[in-house]
């Protein structure tokens, strides 16, 4: 009798029973993803639907997440743009990455610089995150604005194009909300020098599908219930003066500030 079928992926992976639906969050996400899902969770659960809405879209970069290179350097945009397609093919073209030129005002900029600013000389990548939830009763608004650190000068030799192209797709990991893993081989794990690994792992990639998933279910319950809430509230909706007025006036607001190497 064959053995029920299943994957060992190694190290910081997970063991999974090819039947078995994802139910939690990996945990090779971030610690602060899984507090915003919960919180997430917790607004649903208090009724709270625009700041749910904020924290799922936010997490789930529903509009996208725009990505320049300082200076739109053409050889950089080159490396960052093969990181963002390796990304989007592990994650069959459900990438939320899309590059953009300066002009354009990018959400995050990719930035080359001798040394990261980060504490111990050994980092050869860093971003630098910073999202704002904002919500009042009737409407929500996330602001991204972050910053990757790649270095031109790092202990020993200068990273290879191969080398700079796995930092790029490790730091878009942590973009994605995958959390730093100790074993030397997967993306999130040490970069090895001479020995770029190319492409996130099969644990890593179900990780943010995962993630991915789970966020939209619930946003389309959210958006369910909201819409439940319409066609019952029927004509008793505010003046369109309060309707339209910005989450920024009588809104609440959230912020996650995040840093990971
Ligand atoms: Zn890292």
């Amino acid at each position: 009798m064959r053995a029920h079928p299943r994957i060992w992926l190694g190290g910081c992976s997970l063991l999974l029973l090819s039947s078995l639906a994802i139910t939690q969050l990996s945990p090779l996400l971030l610690p602060q993803v899984h507090e915003t899902y919960e919180q997430s969770e917790r607004a649903v659960q208090d009724g709270q639907y625009q700041m749910a809405l904020a924290l799922m879209k936010g997490t789930l970069y529903s509009d996208g997440v725009t990505i320049g290179i300082e200076g739109d350097h053409a050889e950089r945009t080159a490396i960052v743009r093969e990181a963002a397609q390796g990304w989007n093919q592990a994650l069959e073209g459900d990438s939320p990455i899309r590059l953009v030129s300066m002009r354009e005002n990018p959400q995050v900029i990719v930035k080359w610089v001798p040394q990261v600013p980060a504490e111990g000389s050994h980092t050869l990548g860093l971003i630098k995150m910073r999202k704002e939830f904002r919500w009042n009763t009737t409407r929500h608004e996330v602001g991204i604005k972050g910053t990757i650190y790649v270095a031109t000068q790092p202990p020993g030799s200068p990273l290879s194009r191969s080398e700079q192209v796995d930092v790029v797709m490790h730091e878009l990991g942590h973009l994605l909300g995958l959390d730093d893993c100790g074993d030397l081989g997967p993306l999130m794990g040490p970069l090895e020098r001479g020995k770029p690994v190319g492409a996130p792992t099969p644990a890593e990639v179900a990780a943010v599908t995962g993630l991915r998933r789970m966020v939209r279910d619930k946003l389309s319950l959210v958006n369910l219930q909201l819409s439940r809430q319409t066609t019952t509230a029927g004509r008793r909706q505010l003046p369109q003066e309060h309707r339209q007025t910005s989450p920024h006036d009588h809104g609440k607001i959230a912020v996650v500030e995040s840093q990971a190497k």
